[in-house]
């Protein structure tokens, strides 16, 4: 059976939800191979055998902290030539699309990113995508090369499978046109304590109807209550409410929880774009004639101001 390479998201070696994701996915297609570069293998390696990859090349190298991302496409271009995959699939990170399609272009290949489901198909992977601010879902395939392919978080449940995982070093050469540029400090944004936006299954967002800033706070409590993570409308960003890193939509982040929960917000076509393909969406807006009613699941037809608080209180008293 052929191998299929993951792109292992992680944090020294802590292996986010994506990967997994991205391992269940890639059973679908053969034998999962993940690739895992920089420290933490160890800790890394039995949580990747658990979701089924049969063996992880792995490659710690200096270039790989201090240096933007290219070097890690050496390594990467590495694996394919290890392994010679039916596909590469990396998760749908801003990261990780700058690497995939510096990846296609270094071997030549089509690149699909933003995928939301993957599959086998007849002639290679095929992979569907929402377009068009979600009014349409494409299926596509890669005609040229090893199919390289970025999928959203939460567009598959990580289900375990339990496989060898033998770890194997990875041999990279870091080129001289990849030290380019050189990092030379970073400052770590200070943690709220919810989930990743683009990565949470569940996400809280306000806009406009919210009124000002101090009222976010009625949709940080909700968050919290459900262990979410927190949203916003373009509205809400502009009018300085809520930071840009949180803004939902075809300008912001895109995002595809189990659950999201829209309170204030209109459901512009812009805003549908970064939501749309969320599971259950449930909306809670006073006008019952606002666009966000034609998506939603679950409607509420009424004051936030009093729904988002009595919804947080019965979350809570659960
Ligand atoms: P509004 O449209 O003003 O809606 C506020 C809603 O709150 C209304 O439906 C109102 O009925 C409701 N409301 C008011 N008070 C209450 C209350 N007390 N209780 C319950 N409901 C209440 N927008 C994005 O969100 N993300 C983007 O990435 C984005 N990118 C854009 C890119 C371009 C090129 C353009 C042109 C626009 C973009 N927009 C984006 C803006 C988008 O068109 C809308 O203007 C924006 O989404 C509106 O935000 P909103 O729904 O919070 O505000």
């Amino acid at each position: 059976m052929a191998e299929v390479l993951v792109y292992v998201d992680h944090v020294n070696g802590t292996v986010r939800k994506p990967t997994l994701e991205l391992l269940t996915l890639a059973r679908r297609l053969g034998e999962p191979v993940a690739v895992f570069l920089g420290p933490g293998v160890g800790t890394a390696a039995p949580v990747l055998a658990e979701y089924g990859a049969v063996r992880v090349l792995a490659a710690d190298l200096p270039e790989f902290a201090d240096h933007f991302l290219v070097p890690r496409v050496d390594a990467l271009r590495a694996a394919v030539d290890t392994a010679s995959p039916a596909a590469v699939l990396v998760p749908s990170s801003a990261d990780g699309k700058e690497l995939a399609a510096r990846l296609a272009v270094r071997i030549g290949s089509g690149l699909i990113t933003d995928a939301v489901d993957v599959e086998a198909g007849e002639h290679g992977p095929v992979a569907t995508q929402s377009v068009f601010a979600a009014e349409f879902t494409t299926r596509s395939r890669v005609t040229r090369g090893v199919p390289v392919i970025t999928v959203k978080p939460n567009s598959a449940a990580p289900e375990a499978a339990p496989a060898v995982g033998t770890v194997e070093q990875l041999a990279v050469t870091v080129g001289e046109a990849s030290r380019g540029t050189r990092i030379v400090s970073r400052t770590p944004r200070e943690s709220t304590g919810r989930p990743e936006l683009t990565e949470a299954a569940i996400v809280v967002s306000g806009g406009r109807g919210l009124g000002d800033a101090g009222n976010f706070a009625l949709i940080e409590a909700l968050a919290d209550s459900l262990g979410a993570a927190v949203g916003a409308s373009r509205a809400a960003v502009d009018a300085g409410w809520y930071p840009h890193t949180s803004q939902v939509g075809q300008t912001g982040k895109s995002v595809s929880p189990q659950l999201y929960i829209a309170a204030g917000i209109s459901g512009a076509i812009q805003h549908r774009a970064g939501m749309q393909t969320s599971r259950t969406i449930v909306a809670v807006n006073k006008d019952g004639e606002a666009p966000i009613f034609e998506l939603a699941d679950y409607g509420v037809v009424g004051d936030l101001f009093q729904v988002v608080p009595q919804l947080t209180e019965e979350i809570a008293s659960r």
